[in-house]
């Protein structure tokens, strides 16, 4: 949170980020699926890190997007940017319309729903924008508001990050807050709880991105052997998957937080 704030500027000024910057590109790309893991009681990993780091998925198709666009105009210059940089991906996304800004602080497109990464191209090109804002369409629903098991999920569409599972399980590099024990509804890595609650993912479709598949025997891991994951397997699982980001000792940290979770008995 404080590389954000220290970086407060650069995310609403594009042109710090690239000199001349006269355009942003803003792109979602669909990573729903509604396979599940097959033990009700295995500790929870968010959907999107079931298969490859979308950072290097979105890049990679980002960067053939810009090498495109460079083969067409000619020279430009510009930065790629997934999750990784000091941009204000929901806002511009927002401004493209491309979706609304959700009570749960999702970004949601009517289409696609939430579950979408995003990503931006800054170029110092002008380019023709779209313009067309899309409705905030959460109307008076508060499903998000009540099912978040944490009570994270402020007015004004905030996130108290300090008791969001999503930024506790990943981020935070110290302890988990004492006050937080048994409201993990079992989650190790990330939450979707907020989404998954969210009527406008009811009929999210399927991603088609091979890379975003499972890694074999990930879904199918029981409780005991989450409970019981060791260096090696750790490694054979996510050596190329998003949970890297957490790293084994703070999956390992997750998974002694949320033992005694009562999501997590079993019946
Ligand atoms: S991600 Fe989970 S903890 Fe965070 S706001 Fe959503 S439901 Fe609450
Ligand atoms: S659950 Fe309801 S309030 Fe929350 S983001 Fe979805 S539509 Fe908006």
């Amino acid at each position: 949170m404080g590389y954000m704030t220290r970086h407060f500027t650069k995310r609403t000024d594009p042109t710090l980020l690239v000199e001349g910057a006269r355009s942003v590109i803003s792109l979602l790309y669909n990573y729903y699926t509604d396979k599940k893991q097959q033990d009700p009681c295995a500790p929870v990993l968010s959907i999107y890190a079931y298969g490859k780091d979308y950072h290097h998925v979105m890049k990679d198709k980002m960067k053939r997007l810009f090498d495109f666009i460079i083969r067409e105009i000619g020279e430009a210059r510009g930065r790629i940017f997934v999750d990784s940089a000091p941009v204000l991906e929901r806002a511009w996304a927002r401004e493209a319309g491309l979706g609304w800004i959700g009570r749960n602080s999702c970004l949601i497109s009517r289409r696609a729903g939430s579950f979408v990464f995003i990503g931006e191209i800054i170029l110092d090109l002008e380019l023709e924008y779209n313009r067309v804002p899309v409705k905030d369409l959460c109307g008076s629903c508060t499903r998000c508001v009540d099912a978040c098991p944490t009570g994270a999920i402020l007015p004004e569409r905030t996130i108290d990050s300090g008791r969001c599972i999503s930024y506790q399980t990943i981020e935070n590099r110290g302890q988990i807050p004492g006050e937080l024990t048994g409201k993990f509804a079992n989650r190790v890595f990330g939450c979707d709880i907020c989404q998954e609650v969210c009527p406008w993912n009811r009929k999210a479709p399927e991603h088609d991105e091979p890379a975003f598949e499972p890694f074999p025997g990930l879904l199918e891991m029981s409780r005991e052997e989450w409970h019981s994951l060791d260096q090696e397997k750790y490694r054979r699982l996510f050596s190329v998957s998003a949970v890297r980001r957490a790293g084994y000792s703070k999956l390992k940290s997750n998974l002694a937080f949320i033992e005694k979770d009562p999501f997590s008995e079993k019946e």
